[in-house]
């Protein structure tokens, strides 16, 4: 809950379609909105991604630490550290910084 994955700069956060209704529906929004407004095509142009904010951060990170829409946070994001991670993550996240240090 710190949010230092959610501060990677230009991190990518796909959304699958059941990602997008779960959200669209969680924010009161239709789904074609969200998506127009809420997304972009992500760089290898295979799927939708969540927008991020002008300083490279998730658009969805409140100035808590805690996710905007963690209730219906897209799978990416429920499962890291635990269920995968990339070269660099050890440096962004405590946990896996401690456990690199154990
Ligand atoms: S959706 Fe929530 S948990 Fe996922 S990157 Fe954005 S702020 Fe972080």
């Amino acid at each position: 809950m710190c949010g230092a994955c959610c501060r990677i700069k230009d991190g990518i956060v796909r959304v699958s379609d059941d990602e997008v209704a779960r959200i669209a529906a969680f924010l009161k929004v239709p789904e074609m909105e969200f998506i127009a407004h809420e997304t972009e095509i992500a760089p290898d142009r295979k799927s939708l991604m969540l927008k991020n904010r002008p300083d490279g951060a998730c658009a969805y990170l409140a100035e808590d630490g805690l996710c905007l829409i963690n209730p219906v946070k897209p799978d990416k994001c429920r499962t890291f550290p635990f269920e995968w991670t990339n070269h660099d993550s050890s440096t962004v996240c405590p946990v896996l910084e401690e456990c690199r240090a154990r």
